[in-house]
């Protein structure tokens, strides 16, 4: 099993992943897609009048502050417009993937962060109010339903709370989870970097492996949604995933490419 998070920075050439997809599912290599949705999100809030808020928590971690009107924009974008645009670019590649969000069939079980320590010029406040949340577990039964019966699985990072309140979580930690709980081999990040840098932006510091007692360190080269990855990949191998890529989404065949060994991988 390989599980692929399809970044949304710009310059991802989402035919070009397709594309492998196909191959590798014509193969019989099961693969499980997820992607996330941050950079439309930011979009549509702004075109909607309710532009987009960004908060630094006291660990020094940047996210969305998702209020209930920014959670049913990030519901719009995710499981509306990218997953079913996804799918459709999927089954004109011959794919029969099939979209769904984490919270059908409660696939993304995450417990709401009911207030959020922040730093806000200079001083720690409480947000309330947030619709985020960080998983907790995944029901796999609805995958395996799907692809024992041929579907490829198109997974939109939204999970569902104990509460049954729809929450927006992290895609890359997302796809961690989901990697970890269908004892993935591989997990893929591909986003619009060759992978992660020494000294971002420059490329020629670009890491080629990583392994897994060093993550630590890995994460201070990281700058801001970059640590989400890297937090991301430390959760994944700890769940037993034994290699983590972060690959280039803009490169003829990103797919191929990365599990040949291109990008940064973690193992
Ligand atoms: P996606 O939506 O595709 O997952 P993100 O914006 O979440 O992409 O993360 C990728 C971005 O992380 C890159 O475009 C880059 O700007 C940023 N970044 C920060 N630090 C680093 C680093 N050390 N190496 C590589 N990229 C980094």
């Amino acid at each position: 099993m390989i599980v692929i998070k399809i970044g949304g920075a710009a310059g991802v050439d989402l035919d070009a992943i397709c594309q492998d997809v196909a191959a590798l599912v014509k193969q019989g290599q099961p693969v499980v897609l997820v992607h996330g949705g941050s950079a439309e999100t930011n979009a549509l809030s702004t075109q909607l009048g309710h532009p987009p808020r960004f908060v630094t928590s006291t660990t020094g971690f940047t996210s969305r502050y998702t209020d209930r009107e920014t959670l049913e924009i990030f519901v719009m974008v995710t499981a509306g417009k990218i997953n079913t645009l996804l799918v459709e670019r999927l089954q004109k590649w011959g794919v029969n993937a099939f979209g769904l969000s984490g919270v059908d069939g409660r696939v993304m079980l995450a417990h709401r962060k009911e207030a959020i320590r922040i730093i806000e010029n200079g001083r720690k406040i409480m947000l309330r109010d947030d619709y985020t949340g960080k998983i907790e577990a995944v029901n796999r039964q609805p995958l395996d339903l799907l692809l024992q019966a041929g579907y490829t699985p198109v997974i939109a990072p939204l999970a569902i709370s104990p509460e049954g309140d729809v929450l927006n979580v992290d895609a890359d930690r997302a796809a961690a989870m989901l990697a970890g709980a269908v004892h993935a081999e591989k997990l893929l990040l591909l986003t619009n970097v060759p992978g992660l840098m020494r000294n971002y932006p420059d490329e020629s510091t670009l890491i080629k492996h990583i392994d897994v007692k060093n993550l630590e360190q890995a994460l201070s080269f990281a700058e801001g949604r970059m640590m989400k990855k890297v937090l991301g990949a430390s959760e994944a191998l700890g769940l037993g995933v034994r290699s983590v890529v972060f690959a280039d989404g803009r490169v003829e065949h990103p797919v191929m490419a990365a599990l040949a060994g291109s990008g940064t991988v973690i193992s």
